[in-house]
C-alpha cells in the first residue's frame, strides 16, 4: 500500500524537529524520491518512552522519563548518544536521531541514526545517584538496543564513566561480555584511543578545510568558540595548537574575550567536569555580544537554536563550523547564506564522534586494538571525503551547504530502503 503523505505547513522554526523535516523533504525531492520515501524517512521508525525510578541519596525515590530514538535501520543497526539535560524532550530526540543517520551517512558508515535522552539535571546529582540513573535507563530500554540493534554513546552531559556503568549493566543482563553494546567507553573497557577528542578532531579538520576554501590561512585566524564542553574545549586547544588565535569562548554562566587571543591551557586546567569556567572571571561579555564578535571562524559547540534570525545578520564571521547539533535555525542559515558566509552545517561538522565510535565498535568486534595515529588519519580521511562530497554537491546544484550536506546523508539509506523493497 502506498503511504499518504502529509506535507509539512506552518512549523515553527524553531522546532528543530520540523526543520529538520523541511530540509529532509527537500533533499529526498532533490534525489528524485517520492511522497512515500519521505514519510518513512521524516519520522523514526520507533521512539520508546521509558520511566526511571531511581532511589535518591535521600532515601526517597524519584522518577526520571527517559526516551530512545530509533531513525532507520535499512543501512545497519542504529548508532547515537544518550544526553542527561533538563530541557530533553521527544522532539529533540527524534530530530537528533534523524540528524545521526545524516551523519552516519555523509561519513559512509554502516548505520542508521539513534539518540537517547534522560530529562534530568547531572549536575545536581551525586556519583551513585547518576550510576543507579544510568543502569536503570539501560534497564528500561534493553529490549531495543545491543551490539547489533542500536548502539549507544556520550551526549551532552555524559561521559565515559556513564557509559561504563550502562555497558556494564547491558552485560549483566545479557550474561556476556558486551563491549560493542555502546561506545564512548574508558579505555581499560575497551574504548577506543582518540574517542574522546574525536568531535573536535573532526571540527578542527573541517575548519582547515573551510578556511582553505575562503583563502584564510590559520596561522593568526580570530577563532570564537561557544560552549566549553567536550568538543568546545578540545577544539579551543586544538586551534590554539595550530597557531590561530582563540578570542572567545563562553560556558552557560558567560563568555571570555581577549582580541590578543586567550590563554586555552589554563581555561582547560581551570574547567570543571561540566565545562563551567567563566564563573571564575570578573570581566565577561554576554552570549550575544560572543556571537557577533568581529572573527574568521564561530564554532557554536553548545546547543540548539542559538543563531536566529534575531541575530544571524550582525554575525560576523567569515565562516561558522557547528560543531553542536543544531545551533542555527533554518532562517537564520538562509540569512548567513546570502550574507556570503561559507556554513559547514552539524552533520558534517560533528561527525567526528561518531566515525571513532565506528572505529571502536569495530575494534570491539575484532578484538584488535589500533594505534591513535591509526584512528587519527582514518578519521581524516573519512572527515576531507565528506567535506569534499558536500562543497562539491553545494557548488554542482547550486544549493545551500545544509541542503547539500541532507543531500548526501540521506542518499544512501533511502538507497537502502528502496532496495529492499519497503517503499
Ligand atoms: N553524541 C555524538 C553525536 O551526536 C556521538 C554519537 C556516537 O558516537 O554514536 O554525534
Amino acid at each position: 500500500m502506498k503511504a499518504v503523505y502529509v506535507p509539512l505547513t506552518g512549523m515553527d522554526n524553531n522546532n528543530v524537529l520540523a526543520s529538520t523535516q523541511i530540509v529532509i523533504e527537500e533533499a529526498l525531492r532533490k534525489l528524485g524520491y517520492g511522497d512515500d520515501m519521505i514519510e518513512l524517512l521524516k519520522e523514526p521508525m520507533r521512539v520508546l518512552t521509558v520511566r526511571i525510578p531511581v532511589r535518591m541519596d535521600d532515601g526517597k525515590t524519584r522518577v526520571f522519563i527517559g526516551y530512545r530514538a530509533q531513525h532507520n535501520d535499512a543501512v545497519g543497526p542504529t548508532k547515537g548518544g544518550v544526553r542527561f539535560h533538563p530541557d530533553v524532550n521527544e522532539l529533540e530526540v527524534k530530530a537528533l536521531s534523524i540528524w545521526m543517520s545524516l551523519k552516519c551517512g555523509i561519513a559512509d558508515l554502516p548505520y542508521g541514526g539513534g539518540k537517547g535522552g534522560i530529562i534530568c539535571d547531572p549536575r545536581k546529582m551525586s556519583f551513585r545517584e547518576l550510576e543507579r540513573l544510568s543502569r536503570g535507563y539501560v534497564r528500561a530500554i534493553s529490549q531495543i538496543v545491543g551490539p547489533n540493534k542500536d548502539i549507544p554513546a556520550p551526549d551532552v552531559m555524559t561521559n565515559a564513566q556513564i557509559m561504563a556503568w550502562m555497558m556494564d549493566e547491558y552485560s549483566r543482563i545479557r550474561e556476556f561480555d558486551s563491549p560493542g553494546f555502546i561506545t564512548g567507553k574508558p579505555l581499560v573497557l575497551g574504548g577506543s584511543l582518540g574517542r574522546e577528542s574525536a568531535t573536535a578532531k573532526g571540527v578542527a579538520i573541517m575548519i582547515h578545510e573551510a578556511m582553505a576554501k575562503q583563502g584564510i590561512s590559520v596561522a593568526g585566524a580570530r577563532i570564537v568558540v561557544q560552549g566549553f564542553g567536550n568538543a568546545g574545549s578540545y577544539l579551543a586547544k586544538f586551534m590554539h595548537d595550530a597557531g590561530a588565535k582563540v578570542v572567545g569562548i563562553s560556558d552557560v554562566h558567560g563568555a571570555l574575550y581577549n582580541e590578543q587571543g586567550l590563554d586555552i591551557e589554563h581555561l582547560m586546567d581551570r574547567r570543571d567536569s561540566f565545562g563551567m569556567v567563566t564563573n571564575l572571571f570578573q570581566n565577561t561579555i554576554s552570549n550575544d555580544e560572543l556571537l557577533t564578535l568581529d572573527c574568521d571562524v564561530l564554532v557554536p559547540a553548545a546547543i540548539e537554536n542559538q543563531i536566529t534570525a534575531s541575530n544571524a545578520d550582525r554575525i560576523r564571521a567569515k565562516i561558522i563550523v557547528e560543531a553542536a547539533n543544531g545551533p542555527t535555525t533554518l532562517e537564520a542559515t538562509r540569512i548567513v547564506t546570502d550574507r556570503g558566509i561559507l556554513l559547514i552545517p552539524d552533520v558534517l561538522a560533528s561527525a567526528g564522534g561518531v566515525i571513532v565510535s565506528y572505529f571502536e565498535w569495530v575494534q570491539n568486534n575484532q578484538g584488535y586494538y589500533w594505534s591513535e595515529a591509526e584512528v587519527d588519519a582514518k578519521l581524516r580521511e573519512m572527515m576531507v571525503r565528506g567535506f569534499n562530497n558536500v562543497y562539491e554537491l553545494h557548488t554542482l546544484k547550486k544549493v545551500d551547504m545544509r541542503l547539500a550536506a541532507y543531500m548526501v546523508g540521506v542518499r544512501k539509506m533511502a538507497e537502502a530502503v528502496r532496495l529492499r523493497g519497503w517503499v
